[in-house]
């Protein structure tokens, strides 16, 4: 059956001013799938991507698993005879990818563009303001001794952040949604069934080790730099460091509600330590990370705005984390109280809009990785064989 293709050369110009204008270098030698370490002879890439972006077929570069599959090591883009940055090209899909399958699609819209930045914190800020004035705490900073439950007291703070995290989970499960029906729509079996518990259970053990970062380090095929080898570790320490918060956050508010441990704690509990390590953990990541950026402005791979939202916004709400910490311990309640005020903001922003900003591939790359394994498995299954992800 004779196929018929419908190009989209809008989609191809979008991605181009995504910081990957070379694509059109591309002469289809296929050097970046031959190099690249997490690429599999099921499922080449990013060669295909050059050619499915150049040609303009949108579904056919969306509906597939491999640009999440590709970790950003560099690899691809290091070995290009023909400078075609398939690396930046792969990263501009997945940028791409979050705002198509957004829901509401408004919201992956409105985090791709600068414009719409002053908007996106006016949402937080309007209703941070709304719950002062409510409580009629808009005009004068608590009295005594710094406690920042006296300006926000614990029930609207969790009520607000309640309500975030509801909303991103359902953004993010009706993304990921999208994304699955789709892998499922654009598979040319239309997607097997297999034992997704298993899939499940391999692809969280790989994502806890960060398999895929470290075998990028460690099947790199030669000696070129690509920019990228830092990433096993900085993105550990992210990792762990973000669980790590999630994890002090979560105790805190068990600790205020079953046992009615009022806020603030001292510095010697292990939540409060190990807060302040996860928090200098993260920090020191982001910290490596925005300098590899500033360097790569340069050379190799470009960031897009997205990465830099991404990593600024979270890189200041750790910092007015510490912030708070630090002047609620100096007494400068002038201080203190403002930057909490921010640093509400801040987290707000990087929980409400969560699935729709960089932060959102933690939904696409794992289903994109569990749809990968699931095939894997199904097929070792009919070959009657353990899989062998690679
Ligand atoms: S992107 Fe570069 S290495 Fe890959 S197929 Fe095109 S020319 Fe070859
Ligand atoms: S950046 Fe690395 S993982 Fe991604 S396609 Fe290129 S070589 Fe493969």
């Amino acid at each position: 059956m004779i196929e018929k293709l419908e190009p989209d050369l809008d989609f191809k110009r979008r991605i181009m001013d995504l910081d990957a204008r070379d694509l059109s270098f591309c002469y289809q030698c296929g050097t970046c799938s031959t190099v690249c370490p997490i690429s599999t002879a099921d499922n080449p890439f990013p060669r295909k991507e050059m050619i499915w972006v150049q040609w303009g077929l949108k579904e056919r570069a969306l509906a597939n698993p491999s640009i999440w599959m590709c970790h950003q090591c560099g690899e691809c883009s290091a070995y290009c005879p023909r400078d075609a940055k398939p690396a930046s090209v792969m990263a501009a899909l997945r940028d791409y990818s979050i705002g198509h399958y957004a829901a509401p699609g408004f919201l992956g819209a409105a985090l791709s563009e600068p414009k719409y930045l002053p908007l996106l914190f006016a949402l937080p800020v309007a209703i941070l303001l709304a719950i002062l004035a409510g409580l009629d705490r808009l005009t004068a900073l608590p009295e005594g001794r710094i406690v920042f439950a006296k300006l926000f007291p614990d029930f609207y703070v969790e009520a607000l952040f309640d309500i975030a995290v509801g909303l991103a989970i359902v953004g993010a499960l009706a993304g990921g949604v999208r994304y699955w029906l789709a892998l499922r729509r654009g598979a040319a079996d239309g997607g097997r069934d297999a034992n997704l518990g298993a899939a499940l259970a391999h692809v969280i053990a790989d994502i806890l080790r960060h398999g895929k970062f470290k075998r990028c380090n460690e099947d790199s095929v030669g000696t070129r730099p690509t920019h990228q080898t830092h990433l096993y570790k900085t993105h550990l320490a992210v990792f762990y460091g973000f669980l790590g918060l999630v994890a002090t956050t979560t105790s805190v508010g068990i600790g205020i509600h079953f046992f009615g441990y009022l806020t603030p704690w001292p510095l010697w509990h292990p939540v409060k330590i190990l807060g302040n390590v996860s928090g200098t953990a993260l920090v020191a990541g982001l910290a490596v990370f925005l300098w590899h950026r500033i360097g790569e402005q340069a050379r190799a791979q470009k960031s897009t705005y997205t990465d830099w939202l991404f990593l600024i916004v979270l890189l200041l709400a750790v910092a007015s984390g510490f912030a708070c910490e630090s002047l609620r311990l100096a007494g400068l309640a002038a201080l203190a109280y403002p930057t909490y005020f921010v640093h509400l903001t801040l987290v707000f922003f990087l929980l409400v809009y969560f699935p729709y900003s960089k932060f959102g591939h933690v939904v696409y790359r794992t289903a994109a990785m569990l749809y990968t394994q699931s095939l894997l498995d199904a097929r070792s299954l009919v070959a009657g064989a353990p899989s062998a992800a690679k």
